[in-house]
């Protein structure tokens, strides 16, 4: 399994993040030959900042670091502990199922967001994560109806809040639904998402409120996704200077709509008219900055990190996930995007330093996911790759039920490298031994 990583900063322990206190003093005693330390007059952070940026490699961190400054991931990985030996225990290692892994520490057998989209074999059909037609759009009039119920266990946000007697507030945002959703919880406070097309706009559910409140209101009309989007992204240093990526005009890329080449500069402007408006801004660089605005926006809006309770923020970068699907992972647009998320979060450090004061927060960084080379690439390089072909698979083990069973209508369903067996045909047929019987007794109870 892939290598993920996990960083922290600042001056409260590791013990601290996952659970509990930062300590003035203390106090040892032995007892049973162990030492137990007596924690007094403890302080707690003010507010807990959760980063996850989709799609990002660990080695983005090594191979563009000469590219970055010293104010963002580096500081990051200079100034706290940097985890690189965390592996991922499941498949598939997709969004909604790395944001509901990272924030409740648990698998999805537990958790119980086995993928983004998945055939729910109770209903009969295929569903999404966070979809809940009992709520709907706030701010919007679409693309609301939305809440974490599919998530079976508790977050780090929830046991927050339970924690402190539900005192807190625990909010989650993203330019993605789930990654706003999932990571704040069931007791969460808000969730906001963007939601593209024409709106452009932050919205959320009913799950979570009746309207939005007025600095989400006023954060959207102040229409900062346009001015992203009348900009043009050229790279922030000069091209020549982007050695570890590919030429910026090779096979191996996406094309925008309204573009020849998969190359700088890209005139947003002129391609928002052709690339669905304001779902251009999820997935060029700008969008990372545009979350960062909304960040901060939630931070002063809300009154984060002012109160006796500690508050968590759970941010969820999403644009480098879309940049990386469009383009790969060796593509000049990728390297630029961190380069650029590099000095995002210089920015946001330097004003939750001020905001909240530089030793009263706890921030994490992590990845939902990574991504490999674009199997073209590697098939160039004579590597053996490709992709898997699920209709192809699905063909074969029907043919394999037909051949053995005559019948190819065993299976119900082949989704996320899951296979769904048709059960009450297999019942019909008088398909099950007597040992299954047992299994299934047994299962139940
Ligand atoms: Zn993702």
């Amino acid at each position: 399994m892939k290598n993920i990583f996990v960083i922290l900063i600042f001056s409260l322990t590791l013990s601290q993040c996952i659970g509990i206190k930062a300590k003035k003093t203390s106090t040892t005693v032995n007892q049973s030959s162990k030492n137990i330390e007596v924690v007094a007059d403890i302080k707690n952070p003010n507010l807990i900042i959760g980063i996850v940026v989709d799609q990002m490699r660990y080695d983005y961190l090594i191979k563009f670091q000469k590219h970055y400054g010293n104010g963002g991931f580096k500081r990051l990985m200079k100034g706290g502990y940097n985890l690189d030996n965390v592996h991922y225990n499941y498949i598939p290692t997709y969004t909604a199922v790395g944001h509901a892994s990272i924030y409740t520490g648990t698998t999805p057998v537990n958790h119980g967001i086995i993928s983004n989209n998945w055939y729910d074999k109770y209903e009969k059909k295929s569903i999404y994560c966070v979809d809940d037609d009992r709520y709907k759009t706030i701010g919007a009039l679409q693309g609301g109806s939305k809440s974490p119920y599919r998530m079976l266990t508790t977050t780090i946000t929830d046991q927050l809040k339970l924690s402190q007697n539900l005192n807190g507030k625990t909010i989650g945002i993203s330019i993605k639904d789930r990654s706003a959703i999932l990571p704040a919880g069931h007791t969460a406070n808000s969730a906001y998402w963007f939601e593209g097309g024409d709106i452009g706009k932050f919205i959320s559910s009913s799950f979570y409120m009746n309207e939005l409140p007025k600095w989400v209101q006023d954060f959207n009309n102040q229409g900062k996704a346009n001015i992203y989007l009348n900009m043009t992204w050229n790279t922030y240093y000069p091209i020549e200077s982007y050695i570890e990526t590919l030429p910026d005009n090779n096979n191996y890329e996406g094309l925008f709509n309204g573009k020849n080449t998969p190359t700088f500069p890209y005139n947003l402007a002129e391609l928002r008219k052709v690339n669905n408006n304001f779902d251009l801004l999820k997935a060029v660089a700008f969008g990372n900055s545009f979350t960062t605005d909304f960040a901060e926006a939630t931070i002063i809006g809300e009154n984060l990190g002012k109160s006796e309770f500690t508050d968590f923020l759970a941010v969820s970068y999403s644009s480098p996930d879309y940049v990386g699907h469009q383009f790969g992972i060796d593509a000049k647009e990728i390297q630029d995007t961190y380069i650029r998320l590099d000095k995002d979060l210089e920015r946001f450090l330097i004003f939750l330093d001020k905001q909240i004061g530089e030793n009263n927060y706890l921030i994490f960084l992590t990845a939902d996911h990574a991504a490999v080379q674009v199997p073209a690439y590697s098939n160039s390089l004579k590597i053996p790759s490709g992709y898997f072909n699920n209709l192809g698979f699905k063909k074969f083990v029907n043919q394999i039920t037909l051949d053995y069973f005559k019948s190819d209508q065993l299976v119900e369903n082949i989704s996320n490298y899951q296979v769904f067996l048709n059960k009450s045909k297999i019942k019909e047929l008088n398909l099950l031994t007597r040992r299954h019987y047992i299994y299934n007794y047994q299962a139940a109870y």
